[in-house]
């Protein structure tokens, strides 16, 4: 499989939302299919998906596509000013006229079908609350096998910088493909491999996490580190699933993510699987809370409690903490 054309749209969908997040960023808000949860929605979340469904509709014209956005959502929280601001960019970036006909079909390109022999999980762009804040965010397309394993993957991360938690990075592009993990600058260059870190003394370890208090318990994440025998870990806390790719390529060296207590949100397919794939190409580990593997074979919600994603050496030692953590909780 030739991501080329993939790491293209990418890039043209990183353009895109650096315009939008420059020139005209609103923001509506959307109600999500899964049991009324809200989330921010903005015109970059269109305009990124279509160029990529549009790209995957040229060369991978077979294939399955689970995606964050879709036509008819598009239609309906969007006025007629904001539609043209779109159609014009597109225009612009893509070279081609592009009309209302085409955004809507690229936006549903390839959904509902359930019989493909590979399929797209695409957030065109993850974090959008860090995204409408001008902090992190990212572009995720990752690949599922006809099992519904990760396997390959594209992530454009705008705002990666060396050092982690600082903003306005020239930014990055991750990729995974047979088995091995590259990274790319955004602004085009060569390809170098990433693996994972061997770090794991107490003290030198990094530890990322979501910024937004609402996405994950920082408690019962610092509550893990403790157990792990991480309390002195360095903690950098971003949006979006730049966080595996930080774990990727050794900047970071674990990825906690578990829900407040009480949180009945469901875990989305696109928010993890092109981090999945990445990370493991990379030679590190990502699974459930009890060190099970997360599960992709389901369609838009994985059924998994959380994610617990290391540098491999590190692993044990989560889940090992992680469930101490749980049987704590379930004791109480
Ligand atoms: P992050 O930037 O890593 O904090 O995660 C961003 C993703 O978190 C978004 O794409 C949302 O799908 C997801 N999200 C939004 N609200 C919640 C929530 N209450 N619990 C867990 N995940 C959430
Ligand atoms: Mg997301």
């Amino acid at each position: 499989m030739n991501l080329d054309p993939i790491k293209e749209a990418v890039r043209q969908a990183a353009k895109l939302c650096r315009q939008i997040q420059t020139h005209s960023l609103t923001s509506s808000t959307k109600h999500s299919k899964e049991k009324g949860y809200t989330e921010p929605v903005t015109l970059a979340d269109y305009g990124s998906q279509a160029i990529i469904c549009r790209a995957l509709s040229q060369h991978f014209p077979d294939d399955a596509v689970i995606s964050e956005e879709a036509g008819a959502q598009f239609l309906e929280l969007t006025d007629e000013n904001a539609r043209a601001q779109v159609f014009n960019l597109l225009t612009n970036l893509l070279d081609v006229n592009v009309t209302q006909d085409d955004v809507v079909r690229w936006l549903d390109f390839g959904s509902g079908r359930d019989d493909a022999q590979r399929t797209w999980v695409i957030d065109p762009i993850d974090g959008t609350k860090g995204f409408i804040n001008l902090r992190h965010y990212s572009i995720g397309v990752g690949i599922l096998d006809a099992d519904g394993q990760p396997v390959a993957s594209v992530i454009g991360a705008p705002g990666y910088a060396e050092n982690m938690a600082e903003e306005g990075g020239a930014g990055m592009i991750f990729y995974a493909q047979d088995n091995a993990a590259y990274a790319e600058p955004l602004a085009g260059g060569e390809a170098t491999p990433i693996t994972v870190s061997s770090r794991a003394d107490n003290g030198d370890v990094r530890v990322v996490q979501s910024y937004e208090k609402s996405h994950a318990s920082k408690s019962r994440m610092a509550t893990v580190r403790e157990k792990a025998d991480l309390s002195e870990a360095h903690i950098y806390e971003l949006d979006s699933m730049e966080k595996y790719a930080l774990v990727a390529c050794g900047d970071a060296d674990v990825y906690l993510r578990l829900p407040n207590i009480n949180s009945t949100r469901p875990h989305m397919s696109w928010d993890h699987a092109a981090g999945v794939a990445l990370v493991h190409a990379a030679g590190g580990k990502a699974t459930d809370v009890d060190g099970s593997p997360l599960v992709f074979s389901d369609g838009r919600i994985m059924p998994n409690q959380g994610m617990l994603v290391s540098n491999g050496v590190l692993h044990e030692r989560i889940v090992a903490a992680t469930q101490a953590l749980l049987a704590e909780e379930a004791a109480d």
